[in-house]
């Protein structure tokens, strides 16, 4: 049985339909789940057990930019915000899941491909850059 990590970030599979989920907590018996995809990022405890029978882990992908990383991005500023403006830019940089093309190889499909589940076959992924200008 394939260990899930703490603070990590995974691909799964379910019914044909790719999810991310991030591990909350780990204890002897279970993970405490977020699920990305979902709307509110819903959090809740899967025994260990029996969340690995339901679910197919495809991929750790905690060192990947993905989509979700645009709703993580601070808003506390540890500038004094009377004298510093902070400026968050959103750079468009190549989906490093499948290096830009859109597609990601599935031996599963007969076109052998299918599209990439983090860029969702838009070839770019957005990545939050924050700087501050002074008043
Ligand atoms: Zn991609």
């Amino acid at each position: 049985m394939e260990k899930l990590l703490l603070n990590n970030t995974y691909l799964l599979s379910h019914n044909g339909i790719i999810e991310s989920i991030t591990i909350l907590s780990v204890t002897n018996k279970a993970y405490k789940i977020r699920w990305n995809e979902h709307t509110n990022k819903t959090i809740l405890w899967e025994l260990k057990e029996s969340f690995m029978k339901n679910y197919s882990i495809i991929e750790n992908i905690t060192n990947h930019c993905t989509l979700n990383d645009l709703n993580n991005v601070k808003t506390a500023l540890d500038t004094d915000p009377t004298t510093h403006e902070k400026i968050i830019e959103i750079d468009w940089v190549d989906c490093p899941n499948c290096n830009g093309i859109g597609t990601v190889p599935n031996p599963n499909s007969t076109v052998m491909i299918k599209t990439c589940p983090v860029c969702y076959g838009n070839t770019k992924v957005p990545k939050a850059k924050e700087t501050y200008k002074t008043i």
